[in-house]
């Protein structure tokens, strides 16, 4: 047999947490199609790594690529990290579907890209046009279900808004949606009740589809977060996949235990749960999360209104009770006047303008018009690392991809974007949080088993041949905070159902993924 393809001397991690052994690996057709010594093989191209690591490409389960992938194709952020596979549509927020309300606000958001858009077909269409290096999966955002029907308003769908809202739900999940996403601190999702996701869920669980969400809370009130995650996908029947696990805020770092305790009760229930997470210890969202949820009713325009009004504006500011204002650093404006904030803290901001940091708050959105990201430090490293060994804990990026050229390597994005996955191989296996194994099998097998992906993540004939061949001696993420469009180093080779897209650590411009 000739191979297109054959790498010969490798350690091969297969993807499912037991010891690496050393073998031969034949690829033909976009498949492995042989493991073991093949001294006499031939083949097209031969890659020759004795001392280099083999394994499956890695499955980024939590990802934002849904818009960026229009922009630029290539995924180098991922694709130099050794993801070959991104689950989108997370945090309730999709590329599909969209119409109404929703629509219009998307368009607002990408200047740079026509949305021409309604259904996840038409998206995916558009996609294949220009092509993708990484294979995508969708996932259905509720929020794109919710405000596409009832726009931004604060109260539960009438019956008929519930018809069209499964109407297209269903409609997703038969045009290839792996599941829903929620974000339950975002607007639509923060006015949605249990009565209506459990619908929608149930809907899911009949498509056999997963539930990823963002939940309702994060820190003071993480645990009924959990619960209230559980209890929702309980009643459905459908396989739940907690986002970013974390108890936000020094005061909740205790919190952790609790939902340990929550999730591990109801996994010995036999409920089919996971969390994800990603190796650091801020998180990065919209800066008006600092705002009390009331605030955001009612869509941006509502909301620049309410900060602009005094009295209302005094009533926002009794509310906000945060006092660690140093731990917000401002990551991306979108106003030229604006681009000096960027890297700098809230405190400091408001020291330069001689005001109180929550003023400086407000006014910063409101120059903005709410289009402003941040960074916020606010998690245990213990508590990481104790998530992170949690056997049902799967590592994902929670990032788009992005690359440090061109219109994607605009402002400061979370080092995440850049570095998750070397960050973990390098660092955290090196410091002995993971061993190598399961490592990778936190970033490949268990992902896909949780998916139900039968032919990827792991090694093993007839497998898609998705592959990364690292240097565990060199491999480490360079992305900081600072300087977050570092590409990491040791990732040698990855491979796309077959093709070479980095070769020495260099992107060969090839486009072979696709929608699974
Ligand atoms: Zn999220």
């Amino acid at each position: 047999m000739k191979y297109n393809l054959l790498i010969r001397g490798c350690g091969i991690i297969n993807g499912k947490s037991t010891p690496a052994f050393k073998a031969d690996l034949g690829i033909r057709d976009g498949k492995i199609s042989a493991i073991g010594p093949l001294p006499d093989a031939e083949a097209e191209r031969v890659l020759d790594c004795p001392e280099l690591i083999l394994s499956p490409g890695f499955i980024d389960i939590h990802t934002h690529t849904d818009f960026t992938i229009l922009i630029n194709p290539w995924a180098e952020s991922k694709i130099r990290q050794g993801v070959t596979t991104e689950v989108i549509g997370n945090c309730g927020s999709s590329a599909a579907p969209l119409c109404g309300e929703k629509l219009v606000r998307v368009q607002e958001q990408n200047k740079d890209l026509v949305i021409d858009w309604n259904t996840l077909g038409e998206y995916r269409d558009r996609v294949n046009i220009q092509g993708t290096a990484v294979n995508l999966i969708p996932l259905t955002g509720h929020g794109n279900i919710r405000a596409s029907v009832m726009g931004y308003d604060p109260r539960p769908p009438g019956r008929e808004e519930m018809n069209r809202m499964l109407e297209l739900l269903r409609q997703s999940l038969e045009e290839g949606s792996w599941g829903i996403s929620t974000g339950l601190v975002y607007p639509p999702g923060v006015f949605s009740g249990s009565d209506e996701l459990v619908e929608l869920l149930s809907e899911v669980s009949r498509f056999g589809g997963i539930y990823s969400t963002h939940m309702r809370n994060e820190s003071d009130r993480v645990e009924e977060a959990v619960a209230e995650a559980i209890n929702l996908a309980e009643k459905a029947g459908v396989s739940l996949q907690i986002s970013h696990l974390k108890a936000q805020g020094r005061r909740n770092w205790h919190r952790i235990e609790s939902c340990f305790r929550k999730i591990e009760a109801a996994r010995s229930r036999g409920m089919d749960i996971h969390c994800d997470r990603y190796p650091y210890i801020a998180s990065a969202t919209d800066l008006d999360i600092l705002l009390p949820s009331w605030t955001w009713e009612g869509g941006s325009e509502e909301e620049l209104r309410r900060l602009s009004e005094p009295t209302i504006r005094k009533r926002i500011r009794d509310e906000i009770t945060k006092d660690d204002w140093e731990s917000v650093i401002i990551s991306r404006v979108t106003t030229e006047e604006n681009w000096k904030l960027e890297g700098r803290n809230l405190k400091d901001i408001a020291a330069d303008r001689r005001l109180e940091p929550v003023d400086c708050l407000f006014d910063i959105l409101m120059e903005e018009e709410l289009e402003v990201e941040a960074l916020f430090f606010g998690m245990s490293r213990d508590n990481l690392e104790r998530i992170l060994k949690k056997p049902y804990c799967m590592i994902a990026s929670d990032a788009s991809a992005r690359a440090d050229y061109g219109l994607l390597s605009r402002g400061k994005p979370h080092p995440r974007t850049f570095g998750t996955f070397p960050r973990v191989l390098g660092k955290l296996v090196r410091r002995g949080v993971l061993p190598l194994e399961e490592a990778v099998y936190k970033m490949t097998g268990l992902p896909a088993e949780k998916l139900g992906l039968k032919d990827r993540g792991v090694i093993r004939e007839g497998a898609a041949a998705d592959l990364v061949i690292f240097n565990q001696a060199k491999v480490k993420d360079r992305a900081t905070y600072q300087n977050p469009h570092l590409y990491p180093e040791g990732i040698e080779y990855v491979i796309v159902n077959g093709e070479i897209v980095l070769e020495a650590g260099l992107q060969t411009g090839k486009l072979p993924g696709r929608f699974l």
